[in-house]
């Protein structure tokens, strides 16, 4: 499967990997668009939003999001998720943009 995300996952390919459990990753996006951007993707492949029983996974991404920025002292930030090639959705994996600071 050619999963940019998927290779990332499987270390395939590299990433700034800032954290990771069980069912999900997450690294910086190579194209910040704030000071802080950081993607979070679930380990299993779900094309977006719009897949059947992606609610399941988006509370693990939630968590996530919340980890990091607890760790990182991150006060004030935002969740995003774009869903399809006309919401901005750029790769077909699933994934929640963490956003915070000043844009870049
Ligand atoms: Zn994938």
């Amino acid at each position: 499967m050619d999963c940019i995300f998927c290779k990332i996952v499987n270390k395939e390919l590299p990433a700034d990997i800032v954290y990771e459990n069980e069912n999900v990753l997450a690294f910086k996006d190579i194209h910040p668009k704030a000071a802080v951007h950081i993607l979070v993707v679930p380990k299993i492949h779900i094309e977006s939003i719009n897949s059947e029983n992606s609610e399941n996974i988006v509370g693990d991404l939630i968590l996530a999001a919340k980890n990091i920025i607890k760790r990182d002292n991150i006060t004030g930030y935002k969740l995003l998720f774009n869903i399809g090639r006309e919401g901005g959705q750029m790769v077909d994996h699933l994934h929640m943009h963490l956003l915070a600071g000043n844009p870049s």
